[in-house]
């Protein structure tokens, strides 16, 4: 199984924001998506997540194009995203959160919420819980779990670190790996260059909506155009 992205292009109005950008991920790894602020990185996710239409290139999860489909037609393909900001539905139940991630398979309710919450402990034991009470952390995880409701074999990950305590960033890389090692193909955005090359196998550097620079995360760890990316700006 594999994501394939060919020329990527996404405008808003007159603006291009990703132009022509080409990447892979494939079952079980964990690929990052570094960049300065406005490099194009989560506007490439919204768009492979059929949140935007892109202006040009294809999208396919092995030989289905995405790109043409609307945005829940997406997650039924196996294509699933957990956005920048966690975006939890705060007075809502954590149960009735992790529902809402499973609209495109009704049936198949019951035994996804088992398999999140047995994946998620922390959630099982509050799942009468408003969202809204939970800490930073667990709606982190709560946002990662509303995405796999849907069984995904593709997500799509936007800065799940951001603003976390390091304890509960841990919690979330480790539920991260575990998906890799069960085959999920993971696409990461994150701005903690550490926390993404430690553990993406690769990963692409976007500048203004192209990528410059791609490879193992070790060797992009220390590359100057991604150390200007993050200290520059
Ligand atoms: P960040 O880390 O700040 O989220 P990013 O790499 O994800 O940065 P994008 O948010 O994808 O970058 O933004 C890419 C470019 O598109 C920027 O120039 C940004 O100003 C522009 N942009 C983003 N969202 C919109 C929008 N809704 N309308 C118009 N322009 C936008």
């Amino acid at each position: 199984m594999r994501l394939q992205v060919d020329g990527l292009r996404v405008r808003y109005g007159l603006h291009e924001a990703v132009s022509g950008i080409d990447l892979y991920v494939e079952a079980g790894e964990i690929v990052a998506l570094l960049g300065a602020n406005g490099a194009g990185k989560t506007t490439t996710l919204r768009a492979l997540s059929g949140l935007l239409r892109p202006s040009g290139g294809q999208v396919l999860l092995d030989d289905r194009r995405l790109d043409r489909l609307d945005a829940n037609e997406v997650v039924a393909a196996g294509l699933a995203h957990v956005p920048e900001g966690r975006r939890v539905f705060g007075r809502m139940s954590v149960q009735d959160n992790l529902e809402m991630g499973a609209y495109t398979r009704p049936k198949e309710l019951r035994g996804a919420l088992d398999r999140v919450l047995d994946l998620l402990p922390v959630l099982a034991s509050r799942r009468e819980q408003l969202a809204g009470t939970l800490s930073g952390g667990e709606q982190q995880l709560l946002a990662l779990g509303r995405a796999l409701m849907s069984a995904p074999r593709v997500l799509l990950l936007d800065e799940p670190s951001t603003g976390l305590a390091p304890q509960a960033v841990e919690a979330v890389l480790e539920v991260v790996a575990g998906l890799a090692r069960e085959g999920v193909a993971l696409l990461l955005v994150e701005q903690d260059v550490e926390v993404a090359c430690g553990l993406a196998v690769r990963g692409y550097v976007l500048e203004t909506g192209r990528v410059v620079t791609s490879g193992p995360a070790a060797q992009l760890r220390e590359d100057p155009a991604v150390r200007e990316a993050y200290l520059g700006g």
